[in-house]
């Protein structure tokens, strides 16, 4: 994988197609960036589509652009003809193909140059041709944000590149909490705000923009469905099929649901499993010196990042609840001494 400034000379050169792609259920990070660098290469007259390996939360259609994102699984013909086409692929808010779970073939086989913009551990380099892969950014939109500046084109930040790539950053700090807020991350927003960005209107737009219902689930998730492993300073919520159907929760309704354990006093790693019906989705969090990466990747066929991780199972919601049981047993040590 060669450094991504190598492509910089390129962007104003000829009118390329362009394929944009994120990983499956995107989140707040995958479609801000992508839809941010939609909007900074189609000023260069470029052919451009962001295509999702999935459909996505409703809580991001106000994006711009986001009603033109093509969702793979209901445009198969159209997204591979795209892809197969495309001069140019970027890979953004993932590093490995299988993260885009049925247009994996797709992207494998295609013709194009792969380019990767991503902030996850462990990259798959060689399948892309260039790249930036750093563990230190705070979101894949920072990272947006730097390849529009370095590559000199800071005066085509507009409107909607702003939008979509604070949204971004905001969702993958935790509104600006996470370890991973640096000074940088604060002179980006600083540079949007003076830009003319509107910052609140966004918050609501990702955040109060829920049904009753949503708020009802919450409510029965944290009084029913939570269990507090105090000897591991670790909380367990799982979530049955018959829950999902009973308050009509759709994609996305259950994010951020997580880390609502971590706010007990004490509490070190929180855990979600959510069963889907074809699979038990996890996702796991974590407060200081507790690596969650690893730890969905060793139990639970995952990945992520150091602090936020996922992972999935295709076992009965039970025997996942129990094999995460043995999980902490087996990682006492690191779970009951607390370091920050
Ligand atoms: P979430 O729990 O919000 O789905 O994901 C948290 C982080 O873990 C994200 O950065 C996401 O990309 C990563 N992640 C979630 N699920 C998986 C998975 O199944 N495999 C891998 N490698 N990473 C995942
Ligand atoms: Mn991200």
């Amino acid at each position: 994988m060669q450094p991504i400034s190598n492509i910089f000379s390129e962007l104003s050169e000829g009118t390329k197609k362009v394929v944009i792609t994120m990983h499956q259920k995107p989140d707040g990070d995958a479609m801000g960036s992508t839809l941010g660098l939609f909007h900074f290469l189609i000023q260069f007259n470029h052919s451009v589509t962001v295509i999702s390996p999935t459909n996505w939360a409703s809580f991001l259609d106000w994006m711009p652009g986001a009603k033109n994102v093509l969702d793979f699984e209901h445009n198969e013909s159209d997204s591979n003809k795209l892809i197969e086409e495309a001069d140019w692929i970027f890979c953004l808010d993932f590093n490995t193909l299988s993260r885009t779970k049925n247009m994996e073939t797709a992207l494998l086989n295609a013709k194009g140059t792969r380019i990767l913009i991503d902030h996850h551990q462990q990259p798959q380099t060689e399948v892309f041709s260039f790249g930036v892969s750093d563990t230190t950014k705070s979101s894949t939109a920072e990272m947006v944000y730097d390849f529009i500046c370095n590559a000199g084109y800071q005066d085509k930040l507009n409107d909607s590149i702003a939008q979509c790539l604070y949204a971004g950053v905001m969702t993958d700090t935790g509104s600006f909490r996470f370890p991973s807020t640096s000074y940088h991350v604060h002179l980006m927003v600083a540079e949007l705000l003076k830009r003319g960005l509107n910052q609140s209107i966004i918050h609501q737009n990702l955040f109060d923009n829920f049904s009753e219902n949503r708020l009802r689930f919450i409510g029965n998730t944290l009084l029913n469905r939570m269990e507090v492993f105090y000897e591991y300073n670790t909380a367990l919520i799982a979530i049955t099929q018959q829950d999902l159907y009973k308050y009509d929760i759709k994609t996305g309704d259950t994010e951020g649901l997580v880390n609502y354990p971590l706010s007990i006093e004490g509490i070190k790693m929180a855990a979600i499993i959510i069963d889907r019906g074809e699979e038990r989705k996890c996702s796991f969090r974590s407060k200081g010196s507790f690596d969650v990466n690893s730890f969905a990747r060793k139990y639970f066929n995952g990945g992520g990042h150091y602090n936020a991780a996922g992972g999935f199972s295709k076992d009965t919601l039970e025997k996942v609840i129990a094999d995460f049981k043995i999980a902490i047993k087996e990682n006492k040590n690191e779970l009951s001494t607390y370091q920050f």
